[in-house]
């Protein structure tokens, strides 16, 4: 069985086909400039290919509410031209198969969590660092959605004292995109954050803040595993880093098993970076 997986980036749109284990057949990247110049793209390659279904993890804001009016949108996201559109429609009135719709890090999660490192957890967290910082969040067995769905990158914590940068959000003068996205630790720092790996302030800060949100995510939702992605996430010093930090600042309130063991607490993502295009062809086998 074949099946369509669409990881729409803001800079590039990633088409892949797969089967029902997640591997992937082919891929091609598309770069993200205007609805009207990348949907015929992606539609073009998608067409003629028989796919049975298609999944969808999409960047956000989007709106995941069956029942609304919009549903299948791209809502108010800062990227202009990809406002309000109507990405799902799109897709559902060129190819006419069912389409499964996320957001991207919901699919990351979802890829992780069917052939990745939280293979059969019912409770898990996928927070990405890079350009920004986004969280999917698994409860109960269950992708959660609520409201809208989660913006675990725009949760406020503090800004260390010892941190001269700002805060690069628009909208939060504190929150953890803000502080701890790649564009903020080189505007802090002043270089590419992978030309800062050897200097260990650059580091500890970082992992305070992830740390913090961490700790955060944990008394909020509970989950059995953390998953770590994207781009800065590949400075594999942060790992010890911010397990030491959440340790610190969890100082011992919850006790289970799981937290006796950070190592297999809080990881890196499993998947080689395939995890969001793995989740979205997830996608389109729930869809089907
Ligand atoms: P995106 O978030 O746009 O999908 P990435 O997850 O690759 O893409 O994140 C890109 C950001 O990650 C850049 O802003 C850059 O600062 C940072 N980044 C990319 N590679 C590295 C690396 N090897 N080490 C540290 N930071 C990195
Ligand atoms: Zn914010």
């Amino acid at each position: 069985m074949l099946y369509g997986a669409l990881e729409a980036g803001g800079t590039k749109m990633v088409c892949a086909l797969g089967d029902e284990n997640g591997k992937i057949l082919e891929q091609v990247s598309i770069p993200t400039t205007t609805p009207e110049e990348t949907m015929p793209k992606i539609i073009e390659y998608f067409k003629d290919k028989d796919i049975k279904s298609i999944g969808v993890a999409c960047f956000g804001p989007i709106d995941l509410d069956k029942n609304s009016k919009t549903y299948g949108y791209i809502t108010s996201t800062p990227k202009t031209a990809w406002m309000n559109y109507d990405i799902v429609g799109c897709i559902k009135n060129a190819l006419n198969v069912p389409v499964g719709f996320d957001t991207d890090v919901n699919g990351s999660l979802l890829g992780e969590i069917t052939w990745g490192c939280a293979k059969g957890l019912t409770d898990a967290i996928y927070l990405t660092i890079g350009t920004g910082v986004g969280g999917g969040v698994m409860s109960n067995g269950k992708l959660l959605h609520g409201m809208m769905h989660p913006e675990v990158g725009h949760m406020i914590i503090s800004k260390s004292q010892n941190d001269k940068g700002n805060s690069l959000c628009p909208f939060h003068d504190s929150c953890l995109e803000g502080l701890a996205a790649g564009p903020s630790i080189e505007a802090r720092w002043g270089k590419k954050a992978k030309d800062l790996a050897d200097t260990m302030e650059v580091w500890k800060l970082e992992a305070e803040y992830i740390g913090t949100a961490l700790v955060n995510c944990c008394m909020i939702l509970s989950p059995q595993k953390i998953i770590l992605g994207g781009g800065v996430m590949h400075q594999m010093q942060l790992f010890p880093l911010i397990r030491e930090y959440f340790k610190k600042a969890m100082n011992g309130y919850i006790k289970t098993e799981l937290l006796e063991n950070l190592d297999e607490y809080i990881v890196p993502a499993s998947l080689n970076d395939d995890q969001g295009i793995m989740g979205a062809i997830k996608l389109a086998i729930d869809a089907e």
